[in-house]
């Protein structure tokens, strides 16, 4: 059994020594530099997002929609931990919503605890993860305060964003494609001290450059997702998209279907959105995409009853893909899962390939071989991506070939309403929530580069809502 979590209530912090995160957020606004911010002690607790071990059956008997996160996620402080020698501290400036976080506040598929105490047993410091409390949050922007012994690349005062890949380099089956390391993990996710909260901890593998001309809450957005969207349409890893393929997008306004349209439109794709609302047919017309589907207006029934699939609605789908673009798609960027795989290998051309990263409507998925093999069709599956791509995905937002799909934003307070407003899929693209950053629009270093990327084009969903 690992120790209790500790509060600020509960901790015990010599007097004279409670320094806050506040500190740093002074210091940071008012353009501390490197070494300043190198001398100020890192506070012993900090306010974050969290679950806790003795709820996680909080939920039992509740259908899934139902299970409401602003029941399960708590926002206060929880001690800081130690650094490890390949590890920084950075003050998160802001983070962002995605769907793993709503995974794990609903306990679905399983209690993240599990994570936390495997990797609890690998190490010494793997055994601070093991805790009674689990920090949520797979994204993050903000400033590194701290680095340990090792770190070569980074130093305080970088301004960063953070991707999720943890991977332990000592292992040799992280050094090809790390996706496939053995002891992979997502942080904040499959690890503790994530960064929905005002400090985190990340191996100095996870940092990359922040894009000067973003807002905190619109670099913070971007990792997680764009990362994902890369590997699965541009990466030889997973998508390999070729100038004139067509793809069908699922969810097409949604956190991951919004970077693949873009990715898509760039390489000279042909993306097919799929939508539910007029709305955001018209947002996803607005991102570029000419060919739109508005699968509520549509009224697919790809499922008759709860056992037994409808091929004639698979059929009516393909049609109407063929009377937007004249044939099949390539490629179909799959992550609705159970409700729309059976369709999703079907709509697939000869020889094309279904992208999957996620299930979530079902994980139990059902669909017709004979279309698979038959026409020599290819499942493919994705999951996050390795350092390489996500630097590349960042880069590409950097330079302002990808836009941040931010459309709305909450204090870090209210984690619970926002991570509800995701399950609930009322929100388009990310969902941002502002950690330290004391209000929207801070953290603009390139007004200039902003100001040629255009304003219209990096806020395209924030003037959505
Ligand atoms: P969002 O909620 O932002 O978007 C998902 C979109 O999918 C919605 O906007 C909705 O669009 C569409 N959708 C939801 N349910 C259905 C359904 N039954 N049939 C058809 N479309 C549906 O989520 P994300 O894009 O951030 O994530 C999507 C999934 O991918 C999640 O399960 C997430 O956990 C997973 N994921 C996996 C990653 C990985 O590395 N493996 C990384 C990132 C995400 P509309 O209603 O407009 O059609």
């Amino acid at each position: 059994m690992s120790e209790p979590y500790r509060t600020v209530s509960d901790a015990v912090l010599p007097i004279g020594n409670i320094v806050a995160m506040e500190h740093f957020l002074d210091a940071i606004q008012s353009g501390a530099s490197g070494d300043d911010l190198a001398a100020m002690p890192i506070p012993q607790s900090y306010r974050a997002a969290y679950v806790r071990r003795d709820e996680t059956k909080i939920f039992e008997g509740v259908a899934s929609e139902e299970k409401d996160p602003t029941k399960s996620l708590h926002v206060s402080d929880v001690a800081t931990p130690e650094l490890a020698p390949d590890e920084a501290y950075v003050a998160v400036m802001a983070s962002a919503i995605n769907f793993n976080t709503v995974w794990t506040s609903i306990f679905e598929p399983l209690p993240t605890f599990g994570f936390l105490d495997r990797l609890g047993r690998e190490s010494v410091w793997g055994a601070r993860h093991a805790l009674d409390h689990h920090v949520v949050g797979s994204d993050g922007s903000g400033v590194v305060v701290r680095v340990g012994s090792a770190v070569r690349n980074w130093k305080p005062g970088d301004r960063v964003t953070i991707h999720c890949n943890h991977v332990d380099d000592q292992d040799a089956s992280a050094h090809d494609d790390s996706m496939l390391a053995a002891n992979q993990r997502i942080w904040g996710f499959e690890t503790n001290f994530g960064g929905l909260a005002d400090l985190t901890v990340v191996k100095a593998n996870q940092l990359m450059p922040k894009p000067a001309h973003l807002s905190w809450e619109e670099a913070a957005c971007n990792a997680l997702c764009n990362s994902t969207s890369y590997r699965m349409i541009v990466s030889a890893h997973a998508g390999d998209l070729r100038q004139g393929e067509a793809v069908l997008i699922w969810g097409a306004t949604g956190g991951i279907g919004g970077y693949a349209v873009q990715y898509v439109l760039n390489g000279g794709g042909i993306p097919v959105g799929v939508v539910s609302s007029p709305e955001r047919a018209e947002l996803l017309r607005a991102l570029g995409c000419e060919h739109v589907i508005d699968r509520q207006a549509a009224g697919y029934r790809f499922w008759s009853d709860e056992h037994t699939q409808d091929e004639s609605e698979w059929r009516r789908l393909g049609k109407d893909i063929r009377s937007l673009i004249g044939r099949d798609v390539d490629t179909v960027f799959e992550h609705p899962g159970r409700q729309t795989f059976g369709a999703s290998v079907f709509v697939a051309g000869r020889g094309g390939k279904i992208v999957t990263c996620a299930a979530t409507s079902g994980y139990m998925i059902e669909y017709d071989n004979r279309h698979l093999w038959m026409k020599l069709k290819r499942i493919v599956a994705s999951h996050f991506a390795n350092y390489k791509e996500a630097w590349a995905a960042n880069q590409l937002i950097a330079d302002g070939k990808i836009q941040p799909l931010l459309s709305r934003v909450y204090p870090l307070a209210q984690t619970g309403e926002a991570a509800r407003a995701v399950q609930r899929n009322e929100a388009e693209g990310k969902v941002g929530v502002l950690c330290l950053a004391p209000e929207e629009g801070l953290g603009i270093d390139d007004a200039e580069r902003r100001e040629q990327i255009g304003e219209d084009k990096i806020t395209v969903f924030r003037r959505s809502t």
